[in-house]
C-alpha cells in the first residue's frame, strides 16, 4: 500500500495489557491526520483481538521493517487520560519494578476506562425534594424522626446518596420518602467551592512541620513525620492540606487499609467544606469511576485511597501524604509487586509537590532517609491534648494458667478498668477458633492439602480452614490416622477467646474484630461508631484492630501473646514486631485518661520485647538499623529476588539454575551476590511449589542492572507447563 515515507515514519509505541516485558509498535491509524496525545487510549489489534492500548511514545523511526506494523484502529480520547507525570510514574514503576508496561500503565485508568468507555460522570446519584416535600410541614413525620431530619437535610438543596449515607441516612429512609412522592432520585454535582474551617491551636513540635511543609508547597521535598501515637499527625496533615486547598491544589493521601478510611474521611469532612472522594476497594465499580474522574477533573480537593490510588489522576497535585508508611499493606504482594510508599515519592519528585510520610514507627528504609539528611525530619514526641503515654509492662506467662489466652493480670487490670466504664482493647493475631486441631492419641494434625501449613479451626461455621489458600474442610469426627475420637483445639484464636470473655464478663459487649467478623463494606465504620458512643466494653482482635483507629475511651491495651511474632522467618521481623508492640500500645489511653498496655511473653528477656518497653521508637530503630547495617541488609545495599511457583516440585529449582549459570557465564559483576535457588519460608502454597533467587548488592543500580539481564534470560527461556515465575524489587515477603 503506498505510504508518504514520512508517515511510515511516525510510530505510536503503546502499553497493551498483556504479559510482555515491553511496549508494542503501531502505524498511526489510517484516514487520520492528527496523532493522538501521548496518554491517551487507542484500540490496537493483536492477532484476531483488539485491545485498549495507551499511547507511551511518538517515534520518528522505528529499526522494525514499518511492512510488519499493523495500523492503529482507533483513537479513544482527544485529550490524554493520563498526564505526563502520571505517564512517567507508570513508565518508571515499570521500568524500577521490572514488570509489563502494559499491565502497569493500565493501572492508570479507572476500571472502565480500561474497558474502552469513555471516563464517567462525576455526577452522582441524588435526591431532591418533591413540590411536595418542600410543603411539608417541619412538625410533619414526627412519628418518623429519621424521615423527618432526612426532609430537613434536604430543605438547602439536593444531596448526593454518598452525602447521605455518610450523615447516617439508610436506604430504607429513602424508600420510604420516595414511595411517598416527597422526594425525587435527581443526578447531582458535588460542586462546593473549597474552604477549611478554623484549625486546632498547634502546639510547637507540630507548628514547626506544618511550617516547613507549607512554605515549600510549589517544590518536591519529603517530610518524615514522625509522631508518637496520639501526638496530633492527622492534625499536621489537616493544616497542610488546608495550605494546598488554599492555593486550589489538591492533596492526594494514601492509608493502609480501607478500615481506617471512615475514621479519616470523617475527620476531614469536619474540618473542610470541600469535595472529598475515596479511592478503594471496596467501592463499586461505578462509584470508583466517579471518584476517578472527579479527581482527573479537580472537582475533588482530597483524595483519599488506599496503595493503587497512587496512580490516581490529579488535575492540580498540590501535597501528597502516606499515613502509616511503615504499613505492610502499602506494598502489593501480586502482580505488580510494588511499596505505594516509594512510589508515592517518586510521584511528589515528578509532580514537584511536597510528600509526608507520617508514622509513629516509621520504618526503617525512612529513618534511614531521615538520618543522613536525604527526609526533612519532624518529630511530635509528645501526645497531644495532654493526653500521657500509655505506661507499658510484660506479664511473664510462664508457667501461668491462661484462660482462653488470658492472664490473671490482664484479668484483674481488665476488672478494674471495666467497672470505671472504660473500655479494653486487646490483641491477638490468629483468627478462628484455634490454630490447630490435634489427635490427642497419635499426634495427628490437620494440615492443609494444597499447603504447607496447618488448617485452622473454626466453629462458627464448624470447619476446619487453610488461611493460605481458602480450602476447607468438615470437621473430622474422628482421627484419619488412628481413627481415634480424641480430638483436641490447640492454641488459642480469637473466637475461643471470645467465646470465654463472654462468659467471664457477661455484662459487658464484646467485640470481635477480624477478617471474619468484619466483612462488608460498612462493617469497620459501624463497629467504630458503636466503640466511640458506648462505655464499657471489649475489643478483641487481629492486626485489623492495631493500625492507626483512634478509640478515645480505650484505656487498657492486652497483647495476648506477642511471641507469635518473635518466630519470623524474615529479617523484617524484628522491626515488625516492634512496630506492632508500639502500634497496638498506642491504642491506650489517647484522650485525657491515662493508659496501661500489658504485653503477655514466654520471653521477657527478648531485646526486642524488652526495648519496646524501654525506649521511644527513635533509639529502637537505630538499633535495628545498625544491626541490618551490620549484616549488609537493606536499606543498606538493595535486594530483589527472581520468584518462580510451579506445579512440579523439581521445575522451579531447575528453571532459576539454568537462569542462573546462564547469568553467570555472561556477566561478572563482584558487587553482585546471587543467592538460591532457595526454597521460600511455605515452600508450597494454594499447590504450587515456590521457590527464588536472591540479588543482593550494595550498590541500588547494579543490582536493578543485574535483574534485568535475569530478566531477559528469564524471558529467553522455555518455560515448562505450570511454572510461573516473577520479579520482586525491595521484597517485602520474607526471603
Ligand atoms: P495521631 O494521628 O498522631 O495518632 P491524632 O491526630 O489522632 O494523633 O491526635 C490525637 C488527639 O489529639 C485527637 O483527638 C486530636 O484532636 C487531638 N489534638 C491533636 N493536636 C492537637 C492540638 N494541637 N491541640 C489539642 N488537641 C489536639
Ligand atoms: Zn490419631
Ligand atoms: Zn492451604
Amino acid at each position: 500500500m503506498p505510504q508518504e515515507p514520512n508517515n511510515t515514519q511516525i510510530l505510536l509505541r503503546c502499553a497493551v495489557p498483556i504479559p510482555v516485558r515491553g511496549y508494542l509498535d503501531y502505524l498511526p491509524a489510517e484516514g487520520i491526520d492528527a496523532l493522538p496525545l501521548l496518554g491517551s487510549r487507542v484500540l490496537v489489534p493483536l492477532g484476531s483481538r483488539q485491545l485498549v492500548g495507551i499511547v507511551a511514545e511518538i517515534l520518528g523511526s522505528t529499526a522494525i521493517n514499518p511492512e510488519k506494523l499493523k495500523y492503529a484502529k482507533v483513537y479513544l480520547d482527544e485529550t490524554a487520560l493520563i498526564s505526563p507525570d502520571v505517564l512517567e510514574l507508570l513508565n518508571w514503576t515499570a521500568d524500577y519494578y521490572q514488570h509489563p508496561p502494559g499491565e502497569t500503565l493500565i493501572l492508570g485508568l479507572s476500571p472502565r476506562e480500561r474497558r474502552g468507555e469513555p471516563p464517567a460522570s462525576t455526577r452522582e446519584d441524588g435526591f431532591n425534594l418533591t413540590l411536595r416535600g418542600e410543603g411539608l410541614a417541619d412538625t410533619a413525620l414526627s412519628r418518623a424522626p429519621r424521615q423527618q431530619a432526612l426532609i430537613a437535610a434536604l430543605r438547602h438543596g439536593p444531596k448526593t446518596r454518598t452525602q447521605l449515607r455518610l450523615a447516617g441516612f439508610k436506604s430504607e429512609n429513602l424508600r420510604a420518602l420516595i414511595s411517598r412522592a416527597l422526594i425525587e432520585p435527581v443526578a447531582v454535582d458535588d460542586n462546593k467551592a473549597w474552604a477549611s474551617k478554623s484549625p486546632l491551636n498547634a502546639n510547637d513540635e507540630q507548628r514547626q512541620a506544618i511550617a516547613a511543609i507549607t512554605t515549600s508547597l510549589n517544590t518536591f521535598g519529603c517530610h518524615l513525620l514522625e509522631g508518637v501515637t496520639g501526638s496530633g499527625k492527622t492534625e499536621v496533615y489537616l493544616q497542610t492540606i488546608a495550605a494546598a486547598l488554599a492555593l486550589q491544589k489538591q492533596t492526594l493521601v494514601i492509608i493502609p487499609e480501607i478500615g481506617l478510611t471512615p475514621q479519616l474521611v470523617q475527620r476531614f469532612e469536619e474540618r473542610f467544606d470541600a469535595p472529598i472522594v475515596t479511592l478503594h476497594s471496596g467501592l463499586g465499580n461505578a462509584e470508583r469511576d466517579r471518584n476517578w474522574q472527579a479527581a482527573r477533573t479537580g472537582q475533588a480537593a482530597i483524595v483519599i485511597g488506599t496503595r493503587s490510588a497512587v496512580f490516581a489522576p490529579l488535575l492540580t497535585p498540590g501535597l501528597i501524604i502516606v499515613d502509616e508508611e511503615h504499613d505492610i499493606s502499602l506494598s502489593q504482594q501480586d502482580g505488580l509487586r510494588y511499596s505505594a510508599r516509594d512510589v508515592a515519592v517518586k510521584r511528589a519528585q515528578l509532580s514537584d509537590c511536597p510528600i509526608v510520610l507520617g508514622s509513629a514507627t516509621p520504618s526503617l528504609e525512612s529513618m534511614a532517609n531521615a538520618s543522613n539528611g536525604r527526609y526533612h525530619w519532624h518529630r511530635l514526641t509528645q501526645r497531644a491534648a495532654g493526653a500521657h503515654p500509655p505506661s507499658k509492662r510484660l506479664v511473664d506467662i510462664r508457667g501461668l494458667a491462661l484462660r482462653a489466652g488470658l492472664s490473671p493480670q490482664l484479668e484483674d487490670e481488665m476488672v478494674e478498668v471495666l467497672s470505671r466504664g472504660e473500655q479494653v482493647l486487646l490483641f491477638l493475631n490468629r483468627r478462628g477458633f484455634a490454630p490447630s486441631l490435634l489427635c490427642h492419641d497419635c499426634g495427628w494434625t490437620a494440615e492443609c492439602q494444597n499447603c504447607d501449613s496447618r488448617q485452622t479451626l473454626h466453629k462458627k461455621p464448624p470447619r476446619v480452614q487453610c488461611h493460605h489458600c481458602g480450602q476447607k474442610n468438615p470437621l473430622p469426627k474422628r482421627c484419619p490416622h488412628c481413627n481415634g475420637h480424641r480430638l483436641v483445639a490447640s492454641g488459642v484464636g480469637t473466637e475461643q477467646t471470645e467465646q470465654a470473655l463472654r462468659k467471664r464478663f457477661p455484662s459487658v459487649p464484646v467485640h470481635r474484630v477480624d477478617s471474619d467478623s468484619m466483612s462488608g463494606r460498612h462493617a469497620m465504620a459501624t463497629f467504630a461508631q458503636t466503640v466511640e458512643n458506648a462505655n464499657a466494653c471489649i475489643m478483641l482482635g487481629t492486626q485489623l484492630l492495631a493500625k492507626g483507629h483512634h478509640f478515645p475511651k480505650v484505656t487498657c491495651v492486652g497483647v495476648l501473646d506477642a511471641d507469635s511474632l518473635l518466630m519470623s522467618p524474615d529479617f523484617r521481623g524484628e522491626e515488625r514486631l516492634a512496630q506492632l508492640l508500639t502500634q497496638v500500645g498506642g491504642r491506650a489511653g489517647r484522650a485525657q485518661r491515662p493508659g496501661e498496655v500489658l504485653i503477655q511473653t514466654r520471653h521477657p528477656e527478648h531485646p526486642i520485647i524488652k526495648a519496646v518497653l524501654e525506649q521511644p521508637w527513635r533509639t529502637l530503630s537505630a538499633q535495628l538499623l545498625s544491626s541490618r547495617e551490620a549484616q549488609g541488609l537493606p536499606p543498606k545495599g538493595a535486594l530483589a529476588a527472581l520468584r518462580c511457583d510451579s506445579a512440579d516440585q523439581d521445575a522451579g529449582s531447575a528453571f532459576l539454575t539454568a537462569i542462573m549459570n546462564a547469568y553467570e557465564a555472561t556477566t561478572t559483576d563482584p558487587s553482585i551476590r546471587l543467592v538460591g535457588p532457595l526454597s521460600a519460608p511455605m515452600a508450597r502454597r494454594a499447590g504450587l511449589y515456590r521457590s527464588h533467587i536472591v540479588i543482593a548488592g550494595t550498590q541500588r543500580s547494579k543490582v536493578h542492572a543485574s535483574v534485568k539481564n535475569l530478566v531477559a534470560l528469564a524471558s529467553e527461556h522455555r518455560l515448562p507447563k505450570g511454572l510461573r515465575w516473577f520479579v520482586d524489587i525491595d521484597p517485602s515477603e520474607p526471603l
